[in-house]
């Protein structure tokens, strides 16, 4: 298979670095620009991409209606909206605390959704 050069911009660390990626097919035989993360990210980004993911489920008997959720690891890409999907399903109700698990192994990852933000009982 041919050799390929390409642009990466590296998400492990605020730092961004723009790598310069040389592969074969998916396998990565250089990385210019980066340091032994970002050659460990790019070789991820090429056959098993992940993003963390930061959404919101229905809180009942909360102040808001709404509660703040996000992934205990960074979730398959491709997948995304399927989990999207499954989080618009989902209705909690309060309290809630801050990193309660909301969903466990979600669509079998082994990822969990946890709560990003405590969530009082607000008594009418
Ligand atoms: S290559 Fe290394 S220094 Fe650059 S953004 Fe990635 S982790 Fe950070």
């Amino acid at each position: 298979m041919a050799k390929i050069s390409e642009n990466v911009i590296c998400v492990t660390c605020p730092k961004g670095c723009t790598l310069i990626v040389t592969r074969d097919g998916q396998t990565v035989i250089d990385v210019e620009n980066g340091c032994k993360r970002g050659k460990d990210y790019a070789q991820q980004e090429l056959t098993d991409p992940r993003r963390m993911v930061a959404s919101s489920v229905r809180l009942k008997g909360g102040l808001h209606p709404l509660l703040p959720v996000y992934t205990s690891a960074p979730f398959p890409k491709p997948r995304i909206p399927e989990l999207l999907s499954v989080l618009r399903q989902v209705e909690v109700k309060t309290p809630v605390s801050l990193d309660q698990v909301i969903l466990e192994n979600v669509l079998d990852t082994g990822i969990n959704i946890q709560s990003s933000r405590e969530m009082k009982e607000v008594v009418e």
